[in-house]
């Protein structure tokens, strides 16, 4: 598969301190993704970089089939350009429904123009129920979003992303505070997204690594450690040395 993403020789300073050293990373169109590492690891840092928010000192981001290069894009067209990114916190409009949620999401798609002049249509309609399907909440479409579960909330805001249609989706997180259940089908919402667009997941909860079935970059004091199955990474020494703190 062809490659969306590609991060060459990527390096960032705070104050002296090199959070990301030296960092190079590719992505498939397509492909399903999980960045892991302790506390302090830089992967806040990379998705910052990916999506514009932090500019590296040196190295090169290129995406598409024609490697524009990221760096000298902003943040807004970054966005533009196909990059969607959720954050730990889900942030939907509590006192509105899961379907208006996601009817504001693909209104928000069309952009800045299209806003006043947004009446949905059937075709609309129709993906929203699709959408409230692949996230599970066909049967919680006119509840108030405020009334769902945390899980329920990641999930809405996981098909809000999917409205703007993301040929790269970098999702933090996903896992935390959730319930077993809720993972378990978390995992499953994440990995139906990947059938139609590129993934990275963000991820502490190992058990939920596992079960995303995907090819696992751990990152390290700003730089990739292991890359492989998750198999191959747990298994590696230098990769048990950084988690157990050998
Ligand atoms: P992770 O997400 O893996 O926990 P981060 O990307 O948040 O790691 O941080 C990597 C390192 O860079 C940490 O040591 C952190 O303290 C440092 N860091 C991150 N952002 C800043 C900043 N804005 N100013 C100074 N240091 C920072």
């Amino acid at each position: 598969m062809s490659t969306l993403l590609e991060v060459s020789g990527v390096s960032v300073s705070f104050d002296g301190f090199k959070a990301i050293n030296n960092l190079s990373f590719q992505i498939a169109e397509r492909e399903l993704r999980a960045v892991i590492g302790p506390n302090g690891a830089g992967k806040t840092t990379f998705m910052d970089i990916i999506t514009g928010k932090t500019r590296p000192d040196e190295g090169r981001v290129t995406y598409g089939d024609k490697g524009a290069s990221l760096l000298s894009m902003s943040e807004s067209r970054i966005a533009q350009a196909g990059v969607g990114r959720k954050f730990q916190r889900p942030t939907v409009f509590e006192d509105q429904s899961v379907a208006d949620n996601l009817m504001m999401a693909l209104k928000k798609a069309r952009g800045p123009f299209s806003v006043l002049a947004f009446r949905p249509d059937e075709e609309d309609h129709a993906k929203i129920a699709k959408l409230a399907e692949e996230i599970g909440l066909s049967g919680a479409l006119h509840r108030k979003s405020g009334e769902l579960s945390h899980g329920q909330k990641q999930w809405l805001e996981i098909g809000m992303l999917l409205a703007q249609e993301p040929r790269l989706l970098l999702v933090d997180e996903p896992a935390a505070g959730m319930t077993p259940t809720e993972r378990e089908h978390t995992t499953d919402i994440l990995r139906e997204a990947a059938r139609t667009r590129a993934v990275v997941v963000v991820e502490h909860d190992m058990e939920f690594v596992r079960r995303l079935n995907c090819k696992v970059t751990v990152l390290h004091e700003g730089s990739v450690l292991a890359e492989g199955s998750i198999d191959y990474v747990t298994k590696n020494e230098k990769v048990i040395d950084v988690y157990l703190g050998r």
